[in-house]
């Protein structure tokens, strides 16, 4: 890749508008990895910035929203691509001063968004961090990743390795409606399944779990029993949260689609991003007693894990909310700012069952 910059052009399949064109802003970067505060990882890293997938509840569109970029139904038209975010990494890990610090890939967008087929950005830069032991988290709603297997192989075996997959519905309405750019949830089943299979460590987040559409009982149970069956190795679940910039979106979205629960909406999220404790318990008592009974654990017959002598660092099953709300307002800080991180604010509102 050259170090100039360009634009593209490319068409993207839409579930619900067919086809929509997005953009593609062949940008360098300066950094690659952004500092994170107040989380249980230090580092995240962000190949691309915007979204082609769309979500109409993405959290990320309320940083857009406070960096002053439409956060509307614009929002993922136009994708930065940090054509030479692998050699910038390459770099940065080869400091002496790198801890190989557990590092939270796809936070602030999805790795494997359309973009990465033809970019090949995550890709490269999982081998970088492969090459240098460094333990990685990554969350995606993108089966692509099955392209990879081989480097997360490789990954696994040199130094921690999880992967979450972003599931919170099999409901094919209410995904074509919310997701207007992913593709369908059970292909990312069976994306779990390959990478478990493969000894790859791959769980689900059932996020974000949307009150009166998703949260009924036989779709929780759905979503469990599936992830079961894939072979999952971890289950976690979130509730949607609303901040100014997805307010707005999400909510024009539900009067279209689903007009009957906008005043359900209104009374539930009136005034606050977050649900209240009262509203949400139930909800994550309800998966985590699911969690119990499909028996949800890792059950991998080949488990890749790096050799004894790397130092072990533990990583979790991170919670989606927190690695997004944190790791957008770094980038969103990284893109606005140069590298400045001092107004990342530390996420307090923690919703993980
Ligand atoms: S896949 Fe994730 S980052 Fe992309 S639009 Fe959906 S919620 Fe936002």
């Amino acid at each position: 890749m050259g170090c100039g910059s360009a634009t593209r052009t490319h068409p993207n399949t839409c579930s619900i508008l067919g086809v929509v064109s997005i953009e593609y802003r062949e940008e360098p970067c300066k950094v690659a990895l952004n500092l994170v505060k107040g989380m249980p990882f230090r580092w995240s890293l962000n190949p691309y910035m915007g979204c082609a997938h769309r979500c109409t509840f993405c959290y990320v569109r309320a940083f857009e929203a406070r960096a002053d970029r439409p956060s509307d139904d614009r929002y993922g038209r136009s994708i930065r691509v940090k054509v030479n975010v692998a050699d910038i990494l390459r770099r940065e890990l080869a400091r002496r001063s790198w801890k190989r610090e557990v590092v939270a890939l796809g936070s602030a967008t999805d790795p494997y968004q359309p973009a990465e087929g033809r970019y090949r950005l995550t890709r490269a830069c999982l081998s970088a961090l492969a090459e240098a032991r460094t333990p990685v988290h990554l969350i995606t709603r993108g089966p692509m990743i099955v392209r990879d297997v081989d480097v997360l192989s490789e990954a696994s075996r040199r130094a921690e390795v999880s992967v979450t997959f972003s599931i919170p519905t099999l409901d094919h309405d209410i995904w074509r409606k919310t997701e207007p750019g992913t593709a369908p949830p059970r292909q990312r089943l069976r994306a779990v399944k390959t990478l478990v299979d493969a000894g790859i460590k791959a769980g689900v987040g059932m996020a974000p779990i949307l009150p009166g559409l998703s949260d009924r009982p036989e779709l929780l149970d759905e979503v469990v029993r599936a992830a079961r069956d894939a072979g999952a190795t971890g289950i976690w679940a979130n509730l949607l949260y609303l901040r100014p910039g997805t307010r707005e979106h999400f909510l024009s979205n539900l009067a279209r689609d689903w007009p009957e629960l906008v005043a359900h909406y209104q009374a539930l999220y009136g005034g606050r991003a977050y649900l209240s404790k009262a509203a949400g318990d139930p909800l994550r008592h309800s998966v985590a007693r699911l969690r119990e009974k499909h028996g949800i654990a890792d059950r991998r017959a080949i488990r890749l894990e790096p050799p004894h002598d790397v130092e072990p660092l533990q990583l979790q099953m991170l919670d989606a909310a927190a690695i997004s709300a944190t790791s957008a307002a770094s980038d969103a800080a990284t893109v606005a700012k140069g590298n400045d991180l001092a107004n990342v604010p530390p996420v307090s509102r923690r919703s993980p069952i």
